[in-house]
């Protein structure tokens, strides 16, 4: 098996947002804002090679949305999904599975590109797409806190076409990579737990999206269930420390792999990996 991280896209975000309750005082000392508040971000979705199927977890928010939508997203920098792609050799052609771990759209934005003719198109033409089938039903129904998030024309076309799958239920997704469903962030979050011969790595998305949110009360202001997000949290790091999981960040600029270790203060991090070293 081999791992890869797939940047689409670096951005800024609003600190607060990702810090939720805990005040500027506390946060800017663990991640350094600019003038505008706006923190680093990027979304560095994952590529598994696993036999023949070459599995991408996410796709990043894409090119295709109307201008004021970039406007407040800040991107930076020259990320791009093929081009990560081709770092190690890729192109989207390879891709046989894209797994959602939701349908927030700086998540599966980059699935279904606009073509020439003015139609949508899937962007991974030889790729089974899947999501939860929690996540699809809230997608499609969004309440008002997240319908800034859900854009149909990032994912109808998915189902359109018949290549969507939806899980009903946590478990094997192939040999040596579980899902599992993590509620409070939104409803039906896929947590992959990919297994690498001794070693465990869990891609942890929105649930714990940066280092720095590993502390307890460190839940983003965007959770929709903050009081599940923190009772996952509490049972998910118990296990993570127990295990001596890899926890794979997807949002944060600066850090990408770390494990945990106890200390008098609760879990926090022990050692900061790149993939690549692991
Ligand atoms: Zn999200």
């Amino acid at each position: 098996m081999r791992i890869y991280p797939i940047v689409s896209e670096n951005w800024k975000m609003d600190g607060g947002v990702a810090f939720g309750v805990v005040p500027k005082t506390i946060w800017q000392k663990l991640v350094e804002p600019d003038e505008n508040n706006m923190i680093k971000i990027t979304t560095r979705c994952l590529l598994v090679v696993e036999g023949d199927r070459k599995i991408l977890f996410d796709t990043g928010m894409g090119r295709k949305q109307a201008e004021k939508y970039y406007s407040f997203r800040y991107i930076f920098g020259e990320a791009g999904l093929e081009k990560s792609l081709q770092n190690y050799g890729y192109t989207k052609n390879d891709i046989t599975d894209v797994v959602f771990t939701h349908l927030h759209d700086d998540h599966c934005g980059d699935a279904i590109r606009i073509n020439a003719s003015g139609k949508p198109e899937l962007t991974f033409k030889n790729a089974t797409y899947y999501c939860s089938a929690s996540q699809w039903e809230w997608a499609n129904n969004p309440n008002k806190r997240e319908a800034g998030s859900f854009f149909k024309i990032n994912f109808q076309h998915l189902m359109d076409s018949g290549k969507l799958r939806l899980i009903e239920k946590e478990g094997l997704f192939c040999p040596n990579i579980k899902l599992r469903i993590m509620d409070g962030h939104t409803r039906g979050q896929l947590i992959p737990v990919i297994t690498d011969r001794e070693k465990t790595f869990v891609f942890i998305a929105d649930f714990i999206p940066l280092l720095a949110n590993i502390p307890i009360p460190y839940i983003a202001s965007v959770d929709i269930q903050p009081l599940d997000a923190i009772k996952g949290k509490v049972s998910f790091l118990e296990e993570a420390l127990e295990k001596n999981y890899y926890l794979i960040f997807e949002h944060d600029y600066y850090h990408e792999v770390c494990n945990l270790k106890k200390t008098e203060k609760g879990i926090q991090p022990d050692k900061i990996f790149r993939l690549s070293e692991i």
